[in-house]
């Protein structure tokens, strides 16, 4: 069956058990779906809005060995992130992205995910290759992947235009980056089109009631306003920052929020050429990231203890932007910083009241809902593999585990700009049901194209038969912080 939501929607007419049910479509759920429907698992994955609405297309887009937990002296968490990096490569085909990282190492301005004692000039660059080689013995490196050390000069002439003054040296070092939405849509097709599960957006979960050996499930499309009541025997809640739905949700995990913010910048501006930067401190005693992201370049986040707009859409307000700036301002010889567009997400952390969140692990927690129910909070989008598995090992007696990917060549070359073809694409193998879906998930045409891509709209709305679609999709465009005020 083609990952299409009316083909999915015209099979649920006449099915209505399932041996699994995931609610919610982010990069946890959908993993779990594909792990537990190449098993043979007859699963279902619902999601209330759009696949990746939530976290997982928001994220910075790093796969990353979680070098700033090397300082929280969190050495587990680094090691399974980097062993992780080495089973990724081989299965997520080209949504992998090798990519190199500069850490510049300023005087006076020591990594602020360094201990205080390691931030003073004498040994901060000491420290930083302690970590680093540590960084590299904990994956098990090859030498073409170790980190390197790079003298003033050389770091001119990779970025001519970062900061000199001050500078000492710099080292740089390998990582890796995704394209989380479409890595969750990728993971999606699979498991509908070779596994047969089945995974449909805009059905929200409204309420679980346990009868006998099964959940029975109270659905609403929320697209046509039509009940669903299904029947489950196990369920997975990979609900993100939501609260589980209906009579369950005073057992939900307690979590706490924390927003991020991004820039998205046209083209090479900062003339990082293909590379990152680590950018080592910011005024609030954190790290940020200068990152390439298919020909444009991305800078974030922030860490916030509050967001702007709703869980289901964030936006990067005002203050978020002014403070991106001024810190790209602070390392980078440059005047004035245009952006195309921006976005805002929100984490899910352990509520730990002792604990700021930035100093949060970004460790993932079970919640034993019921009997066959567990909920999922937490985590990073490089740990998804892992989390996916060991909540399906907690429910089943069996071992699960990620399949080789397909479709990950097709998935990247959806173009960026409107396309007649691809947009019919999206409607056959990426379950679009609204125009947002194919310019803000499926492709990157909203973040690529100023005020969220608003001229291609017409072209775009002539598919859909909602007649207040063109209405629909200019207050999410503006939901998102993506239309310019004065258009
Ligand atoms: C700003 C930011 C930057 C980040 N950067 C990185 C990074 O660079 N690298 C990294 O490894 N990690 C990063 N992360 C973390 C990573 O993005 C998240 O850990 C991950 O995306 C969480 O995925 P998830 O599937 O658990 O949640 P989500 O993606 O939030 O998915 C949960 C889904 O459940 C749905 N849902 C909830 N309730 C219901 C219901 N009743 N019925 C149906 N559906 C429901 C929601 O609509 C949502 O789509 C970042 C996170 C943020 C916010």
């Amino acid at each position: 069956m083609n990952f299409s939501r009316p083909e999915q929607l015209q099979e649920l007419e006449s099915k209505s058990e399932f041996d699994l049910l995931i609610i919610g479509g982010g990069i946890v759920g959908s993993a779990a779906l594909q792990m537990a429907s190449s098993k043979g698992l007859d699963s279902i994955l619902l999601e209330k809005n759009d696949f990746a609405s939530g976290a997982s297309s928001r994220s910075t887009k790093l796969l990353h060995g979680g070098i700033r937990y090397l300082p929280q002296l969190q050495f587990g968490l680094v090691k399974e992130s980097l062993l992780e990096q080495k089973i990724l490569v081989k299965l997520l085909g080209d949504l992998y992205k090798p990519l190199k990282l500069l850490a510049p190492i300023y005087k006076d301005d020591g990594f602020s995910d360094l201990p205080k004692i390691f931030q003073f000039n004498a040994v901060s660059s000491i420290a930083f290759k302690i970590g680093l080689t540590l960084y590299d013995f904990l994956g098990s490196r090859d030498k073409n992947q170790k980190h390197l050390n790079i003298d003033k000069s050389e770091t001119k002439k990779l970025f001519p235009i970062l900061k000199q003054e001050k500078l000492k040296k710099s080292f740089m070092f390998q990582d890796a980056q995704t394209d989380d939405a479409k890595l969750v849509v990728t993971l999606l097709r699979n498991a509908v089109e070779i596994n047969n599960a089945k995974a449909i957006n805009y059905m929200e979960i409204k309420d679980i009631t346990k009868s006998s050996s099964k959940y029975k499930i109270k659905v609403l499309n929320t697209l046509n306003n039509r009940d669903h009541t299904l029947y489950a025997t196990n369920i997975i809640a990979a609900t993100g920052v939501h609260n589980l739905p209906g009579e369950y949700k005073e057992k939900s995990s307690k979590i706490k929020y924390s927003g991020g913010a991004h820039l998205v910048l046209r083209g090479d501006p900062l003339k990082i050429n293909g590379h990152g930067i680590l950018l080592p401190r910011t005024e609030d005693n954190r790290i940020m990231f200068v990152l390439p992201w298919f020909g444009n370049t991305i800078v974030g986040t922030t860490d916030t203890e509050s967001f702007s707009g709703t869980l289901d859409r964030p936006f990067a307000n005002n203050q978020d932007k002014e403070y991106l700036i001024r810190h790209v301002k602070k390392y980078f010889d440059i005047e004035d910083i245009e952006y195309i567009s921006s976005w805002s997400g929100v984490r899910a952390l352990i509520d730990n009241k002792l604990t700021s969140t930035k100093n949060v692990s970004r460790g993932h927690f079970f919640k034993n809902i019921d009997d066959k129910f567990i909920q999922i909070s937490g985590g990073k989008l490089t740990g998804f593999r892992l989390i996916a598995k060991e909540s399906l090992e907690l429910l089943f007696d069996k071992k699960f585990d990620l399949e080789r990917l397909s479709f990950t060549e097709e998935v990247l070359e959806l173009s960026n700009q409107f396309s007649e073809t691809d947009l019919e694409i999206c409607f056959q193998h990426y379950c679009i049901a609204k125009p947002s879906d194919y310019m803000l998930r499926r492709t990157h045409l909203s973040w690529f194209n100023e005020n969220g891509g608003k001229n291609e709209i017409r072209k775009i709305i002539g598919k859909f038969e909602n007649k207040n679609i063109e209405k629909e999709t200019l207050k999410e465009l503006d939901d998102e912080g993506l239309l310019y005020k004065n258009n």
